[in-house]
């Protein structure tokens, strides 16, 4: 069976083609490790793991390489502001070195816990610093970079392809609202390939221009080429790598290496929080610890994740948290019936759904899809085969169906912020303030929650 994927640089579905017959190339955009990965960033790398598992559900040998980001990630995407490992460092008084020890750790804890394979590599930035100062040697000897007073800048005018993944115009650029701050620069997104780094500056290495540190993309650029080769099979991020970072890899590797570098490029949608964005001063930008504090397993949490496909925006609540947990424990206790079933079931039955779950998987992900397939063949009359069949869907989903045991369904948790509106409202209402009880009665459903009111009071459920 054909697997389709769609192309970030194409913009469509195309049929996958790897470069070499039964193996895949891939390279992912990994963390910037100077503080705790939050649910969002999370999803960036189940659907990495869902899409290295589905090309190895089909057959394919996956080599995948994840960099880690422990240097020259600027707070802006740009090149602008602070280092935000330097920044993290300064803030919590410990080096830069050792954040990033303590968050690589805490990374990778959380991958396992989501049951996200480990990538092939975790190459880290800070470990080829030689191999990026050599690509950078060589776009200035190709003339494709400029030196300027605080670093090497690579000139988009020089490269014609500048723009084709996500569609910006360089003459839009050049007059329009975005404000320049460095005025060295030759074209306003010219772009740092090496920054010279002030005496102070925590991170910092000799390089032919002096002591400085690398500019972020081009640590991806020389780490993919490192370990997957000059062209290779597929490139991931998350959506909002689009418009600068990848851009700007494309710009680098192209011009350094005079052909096509990547074949596909594949990006993950964001995820929302409340429908709005997920940060820090709203206090919504949740981890996989927070998530556990509510009462909620990694598996529950990559339940949600799986419902949603990668090019969707996933908008995340607690009621929609609340909503996979209490399906994921049914679909458990089915599973369970299933295996402990010695009823036996069709080949042609089960084969018919096996093809259902591989159409579709290979549409473009469409794993809910596939989810979908799953509910549908397990109302199929108790069988082992059943969940045998389950099982082998489990190598995409890998939520654990091989260890599936009774559980009690779960009471309704209700957040203390859901609980703390039902109760103005319910102080409104005595103050016979409708419109205002009326107001929260919106603002509780918004959050997805409906409230029935009852003599004594009111009761929270999940809105329909
Ligand atoms: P960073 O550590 O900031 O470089 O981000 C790590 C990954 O998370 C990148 O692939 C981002 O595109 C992705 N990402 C950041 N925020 C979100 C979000 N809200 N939803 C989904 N992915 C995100
Ligand atoms: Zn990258």
């Amino acid at each position: 069976m054909q697997l389709k994927v769609y192309n970030t640089l194409t913009r469509k579905k195309e049929v996958f083609q790897p470069i070499k017959a039964g193996q895949v190339g891939m390279y992912s955009c990994g963390p910037t490790v100077y503080k705790p990965a939050h649910i969002g960033n999370l999803r960036a790398y189940v659907f990495m793991d869902e899409l290295r598992r589905i090309l190895e559900y089909n057959g394919y040998k996956v080599k995948s390489v994840m960099n880690i980001t422990d240097v020259g990630h600027l707070v802006s995407d740009g090149d602008d502001g602070e280092d935000k490992m330097s920044k993290s460092a300064v803030a919590t008084g410990k080096t830069p070195l050792q954040i990033a020890e303590e968050i690589t750790a805490r990374f990778m804890q959380d991958v396992d816990a989501l049951n996200i394979k480990r990538p092939t590599l975790c190459p880290k930035a800070t470990d080829n610093i030689a191999e990026m100062i050599a690509v950078v040697k060589a776009l200035l000897d190709k003339g494709y970079a400029y030196q300027t007073e605080d670093g090497i800048y690579f000139s988009v005018e020089k490269f014609a392809g500048y723009g084709k993944l996500s569609g910006v115009k360089l003459e839009d650029q050049k007059h329009g609202a975005r404000v320049e701050v460095n005025s060295f620069k030759r074209h306003p997104i010219d772009f740092a390939l090496w920054k010279k780094a002030a005496p102070n500056h925590l991170q910092q290495w000799d390089s032919p221009w002096g002591m400085g540190f690398p500019g972020w993309h081009i640590e991806c650029t020389a780490m993919s080429r490192k370990y997957l080769g000059e062209t290779f099979d597929i490139h991931t991020g998350g959506v909002d790598h689009i418009p600068i970072h990848h851009e700007n890899e494309i710009a680098q590797a192209e011009c350094w290496l005079g052909h096509k570098a990547v074949n596909y490029w594949m990006h993950c949608e964001f995820m929302l929080i409340d429908g709005g964005k997920m940060s820090k001063s709203l206090g919504n930008d949740y981890t996989v610890a927070d998530v556990a504090a509510r009462g909620y397993t990694p598996m529950e949490l990559r339940y949600l994740y799986l419902n949603v496909q990668y090019r969707q925006k996933l908008n995340f609540t607690w009621a929609a948290m609340e909503a996979a947990k209490s399906a994921y424990s049914k679909l458990c206790n089915l599973l369970l019936a299933h295996k402990n079933s010695n009823v036996q079931t069709d080949r042609e039955v089960l084969d018919g759904y096996r093809q259902k779950f591989e159409e579709a998987i290979n549409d473009d992900l469409n794993v809910p899809l596939a989810m979908g397939v799953l509910w549908t063949m397990l109302k199929l009359p108790k069988s082992n085969d059943v969940y045998k069949l389950a099982l082998e869907f489990d190598k995409v989903f890998a939520l654990d169906f091989d260890k599936v045991k009774e559980v009690e369904s779960p009471a309704l948790v209700i957040p203390e912020d859901i609980k703390a509106i039902a109760e103005q409202r319910l102080q409104a209402r005595k103050e016979k303030n409708w419109a205002e009880s009326d107001r929260l009665r919106d603002e509780l459903a918004q959050k997805g929650y409906a409230v029935k009111d009852t003599p004594n009071g009111y009761e929270l459920v999940l809105k329909q």
